[in-house]
């Protein structure tokens, strides 16, 4: 059971990553992942397209979402795993979370304007592949390309995290919203890569009792946003919860992502992978 090659965290150009959902799915097959989930960010629009991709590929498939969320003031990432994808509630928690995003995109470009940077609005569209689902990732890629940073790692350390000059403070979803769409669409609701929080250790006990008393089940353990301590951390409070583990890459591009599809370590042995839950909800090839 944990040794299946799970890949249940990546996104492809219908959010922030650069390949089309077929081309993730090639990726993924090429790298021996057996059971996938395309996970984009708010969005569901590439479901059909992945699920149809790792058939004829031979992979199995979860459906996937990856939802943002805030809490304590904070943004935090809840995936969704082995929905309904035509869930009417669900695709109207995701239209709604993904409503604010072009005004904020305007407003992060007036900021970046104020430091140097103009038009970034205009140049962040050039990336973007689903015009619902303006990213900073997207203006990340814009601020590599005009050469003002070497690459977007750098983008967000100057211009884009909390408390830099082209940060803007946004309202996502509420975590209980987000786990009952989840939840009520017959899924699983995992947080995503809990160790990239800043998170005070009372925060982030917080974070995982009230997920819990909302419904969620699972927790991201060994995730390509995780060092090897944080594995081992997280498989502990995975126990502690009471929580099932995940795995995935969060792949978004070759060269950007330190971490491939499919080339994670198992996880622990002492945990249950969320797939252990999830059987019938798995669509074979
Ligand atoms: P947004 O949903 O528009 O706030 O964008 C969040 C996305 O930005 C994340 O899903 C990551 O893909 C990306 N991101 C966040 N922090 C970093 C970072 N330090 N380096 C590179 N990409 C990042
Ligand atoms: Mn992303
Ligand atoms: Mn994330
Ligand atoms: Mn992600």
């Amino acid at each position: 059971m944990h040794l299946i090659n799970a890949d249940l965290h990546c996104h492809s150009n219908v959010s922030d990553g650069t390949l089309t959902p077929e081309a993730v799915a090639e990726r993924a097959a090429a790298n021996g992942v057996a059971l996938w989930s395309l996970t984009d960010h708010d969005e569901v629009g590439g479901q059909h397209r992945a699920h149809a991709a790792a058939a004829r590929l031979g992979m199995s498939y979860l459906p996937g979402a990856e939802i943002s969320v805030t809490f304590a003031g904070k943004t935090v990432h809840i995936v969704g795993l082995g929905f309904d994808p035509d869930d009417p509630q669900l695709l109207q928690g995701l239209a709604d979370t993904r409503n604010g995003r072009e005004r904020r995109a305007r407003d992060i470009a007036a900021e970046l304007a104020k430091v140097g940077i103009p038009d970034a609005f205009e140049g962040a569209l050039k990336f973007v592949g689903n015009p619902d689902l303006i990213s900073r990732t997207h203006f990340a890629r814009h601020i590599v390309e005009i050469g003002v940073c070497a690459d977007p790692h750098e983008v967000f350390k100057r211009y884009l995290a909390e408390g830099k000059p082209g940060f803007v403070p946004h309202s996502w979803a509420r975590l209980s919203d987000a786990v009952r769409w989840i939840t009520e669409a017959g899924g699983v609701a995992v947080i995503a890569h809990p160790g990239r929080y800043d998170f005070t250790p009372n925060e982030e006990f917080a974070l995982f009792s009230e997920f819990k008393a909302h419904g969620g089940r699972g927790v991201e353990v060994v995730t390509g946003s995780h060092t090897v301590a944080e594995y081992a951390r997280y498989a502990d409070m995975a126990i502690e919860f009471d929580l099932l583990a995940s795995r995935g890459s969060d792949f978004h591009d070759p060269s950007e992502s330190h971490t491939d599809l499919g080339s994670l370590p198992d996880l622990p042995g002492k945990v249950t992978p969320v797939w252990a839950v999830l059987q019938d909800r798995i669509l074979q090839p």
